[in-house]
């Protein structure tokens, strides 16, 4: 084991501030959505540039949310990635819909686009691509598409609070939009989300799903006319929200300079090591358009004779924490139950087999990226196959 302090792959940043306001929240009387809330989703629709915003308890409920919102129930098909977290075709499928998985693009690890139209049929009703790592999609091609085919997008753009497309915010641009405020996630309220909406209708329609399909009119006309759930987001997060959204820019300048250091450190230890020949594949150096939610290599386990465990372990045995971010969807039990096969997305199964996220976190010291490339190259130089 190393002497040294073990580095996680990620840790959420909260401020003495953050922690003086959640206890403000906690004495004020009024701890569940209420005034804060309503404060945390003013901030949020400010920061998209004007447009409706509604918060929910996770972004698994805001997507579930979304989809509701948009009439998706049986019989209908809904195109996303094998390579996300699962709740993102979890939700299609707890809504009664078809998840139909299009292969990924090996560079940007994000859902092909030029392989979308080939599954689109009769019974398809939107497209849910993710932007892992904040890596957007091409907006420009992603929504042309969904106006030939007349289909609804929901971007699960969970990693992607800070990230842009062609200078403006993902968010500000797009049809739904929903965000994860997760504890891992660029921008925390510890759980929490939130949904971007393009009109009024639709956010009135959120709210209520996201309340037992409560309506209320006067003091004292209550009626429930929609079957919704309970997936509100309390005062408690929404404060810590507030607090993040004042930190972002800072968080966002420190993960885009680790990043950098990233490229620039395992290149060179490489070059030191003799090993340049190992394919790592490393992310697309794109610093205007990705928040660098995650920094993620894919292991050249071809040119190995170890396994992506093995090398989590030596990594984790000399205090470097990482995580795999994701195995496809398409080879969970569950799905293959459902008929699903990861060798239908090549791409994606390979990927899935082979990608690993590195710390990344804007509490990192100076010293860690140097510390990680060379602990990574040295387990990479000395379990080459030959
Ligand atoms: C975090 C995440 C979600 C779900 O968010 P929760 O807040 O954990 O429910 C969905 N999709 C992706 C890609 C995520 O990273």
């Amino acid at each position: 084991m190393s002497a040294l302090p073990f580095i996680p792959f990620t840790r959420p940043s909260f401020d003495q501030a953050t922690i003086d306001a959640v206890g403000e929240v906690l004495r004020s009387g009024w701890v569940t959505s209420g005034p804060k809330l309503a404060e945390f989703e003013a901030a949020l629709s400010e920061y998209f540039g004007g447009r409706p915003v509604r918060c929910f308890a996770n972004g698994t409920a805001t997507m579930k949310i979304a989809l509701q919102v948009l009439g998706i129930d049986e019989g209908d098909e809904v195109i996303t990635t094998p390579i996300s977290w699962v709740a993102t075709s979890n939700v299609i499928l707890g809504v009664g819909a078809k998840p139909v998985f299009v292969d990924i693009d090996p560079i940007t690890r994000n859902i092909d686009l030029s392989k979308v139209s080939a599954a689109i049929t009769p019974k398809t009703r939107a497209i849910m691509p993710v932007y892992l790592a904040g890596l957007p999609v091409d907006m420009d091609q992603l929504y042309a598409l969904a106006k030939q085919h007349n289909l609804r997008v929901v971007e699960d753009a969970a990693q992607a609070f800070g990230s842009q497309w062609k200078g403006q915010k993902i968010g500000a641009i797009g049809d739904l939009v929903s965000f994860s405020f997760q504890a891992n996630k660029n921008l925390s309220t510890v759980e929490g989300g939130c949904l971007v909406f393009n009109n009024l209708d639709e956010a009135k329609l959120a709210e209520k799903f996201r309340l037992q399909g409560l309506t209320r009119q006067g003091m004292d006309g209550m009626d429930v006319d929609v079957l919704g759930g309970k997936d509100n987001l309390t005062d408690v997060n929404a404060v810590i929200g507030l607090h993040q959204l004042k930190q972002l820019p800072a968080f966002q300048t420190r993960r885009s300079n680790l990043a950098r250091q990233y490229f620039d450190v395992i290149r060179a230890e490489m070059k030191s090591a003799g090993i340049e020949d190992l394919q790592l594949e490393l992310p697309p150096e794109n610093f205007t358009e990705s928040n660098w939610h995650m920094f993620q290599i894919i292991l050249p386990l071809d040119q190995l004779n170890v396994d992506r465990a093995q090398v989590m372990t030596a990594l984790k045995d000399l205090g470097i924490g990482t995580g795999v971010h994701y195995p496809a969807i398409t080879g969970f039990t569950l799905y293959k139950n459902l008929g699903y096969q990861a060798i239908d997305t090549p791409t994606a199964e390979r990927i899935g087999r082979s990608i690993l996220t590195l710390p990344l976190f804007p509490g990192m010291t100076d010293g860690d990226v140097p510390r990680i490339a060379q602990g990574l190259c040295g387990i990479l130089k000395k379990h080459r196959k030959n």
